[in-house]
């Protein structure tokens, strides 16, 4: 089990290495994500346009989330490296609290990231002075990173309070590429208990879908090489069993789309500008990966269930 955590945590690093490819190259903005990957490794144009049409998809829908609610909290469920908190701060958008979830080994190599760099620590410490630190986790005003395994429900509930998220304040949890590493069991527990400790709240989960392809097979193949796929994971899903997941586990709505939908909804002069950025060889190879990863949002309450960006 310690062998495929660590594979787990390892995912992050990729993810790490290609935003900071990405953004080199032009794809978005984020001034923030070289300061924890100081190394450039360049990708293939496919996976370039895989990862802005996530980060965009993704985004669209905290940017909705963030137009309905006031006083939101945002928690960020495997957050890895992810830059979002300082992105949203320049932004000038009010956050109550933003709080971050990963494996130990994972935080605590973001916060010795954000300890020894003023640009990443000023932004947290401008809201107040105090920042407390331990080895894994870290506590501002309204920045909390905190070290969980989140298939221990009883140590991530803790792990909140500390963090000091509110049960009855409007919620946004963002699930990017994190729910495919967890038994399908585990997921059901956490998606559970989220949906009967938060009052009102929207998910965006970000995951692989329709793996039962060969195209898919060659993907969980590889997943499997690096040992970070557990046996146990249901990786077969389609949208619909995406969105049953989160309807049986008492969320009141969920929707999903493949990335073929979303890269199609992005704004079509964003489309254009990234597609000049570099020569796509296999257009065909883009359209399967798109075809083998959705967005699948969920709610409950009534504040978020129009949340949509069609
Ligand atoms: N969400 C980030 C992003 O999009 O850049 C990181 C994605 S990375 C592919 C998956 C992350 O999920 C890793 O940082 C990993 O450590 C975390 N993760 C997976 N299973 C986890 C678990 N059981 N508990 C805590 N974190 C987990």
């Amino acid at each position: 089990m310690a062998g495929a955590n660590e594979a787990v945590q390892a995912t992050n690093d990729d993810a790490s290495l290609c935003k900071r490819c990405a953004v080199q190259l032009g794809y978005w903005d984020d001034p923030y994500i070289s300061l924890f990957v100081p190394k450039y490794e360049r990708k293939t144009p496919e996976i370039n346009r895989g990862y802005y049409a996530r980060t965009k998809g993704v985004g669209m829908f905290i940017d909705q989330f963030m137009e309905v609610g006031e006083n939101c909290q945002i928690v960020n469920l495997g957050s890895g490296f992810d830059t979002l908190y300082w992105r949203l701060k320049d932004s000038g958008r009010n956050i109550v609290n933003f709080v971050e979830l990963d494996f130990p080994n994972v935080t605590s190599r973001k916060c010795y990231f954000i300890k020894r760099n003023k640009i990443l620590l000023d932004k947290i410490h401008a809201e107040d002075g105090e920042v407390r630190l331990s080895s894994t986790d870290l506590h501002a005003a309204n920045y909390h990173i905190v070290g969980v395994d989140l298939r221990n429900i009883v140590e991530v509930e803790t792990k909140l309070v500390e963090a000091e998220i509110k049960f009855d304040l409007p919620t946004l949890f963002i699930a990017e590429c994190v729910l495919i590493y967890i038994e399908t069991i585990q997921v059901q527990r956490l998606l559970t208990w989220l949906a009967k400790t938060f009052k009102s709240s929207f998910f965006i989960n970000y995951e692989q879908v329709n793996m039962g392809d060969k195209f898919g097979d060659v993907m969980l193949q590889n997943l499997r090489a690096r040992g970070c796929l557990l046996a146990s994971v249901d990786a077969s899903k389609s949208l619909d069993t995406q969105k049953d997941r989160f309807l049986q586990s008492g969320w009141d709505g969920a929707k999903a789309w493949d990335m073929v939908q979303i890269y199609g909804m992005l704004p079509a002069a964003d489309r254009q500008r990234i597609e000049r950025i570099e020569f796509l060889d296999e257009q065909e190879l883009l359209v399967q990966l798109f075809q083998h990863y959705c967005i699948v949002v969920g709610w409950k309450g009534d504040t978020f269930k129009d949340i949509d960006i069609t």
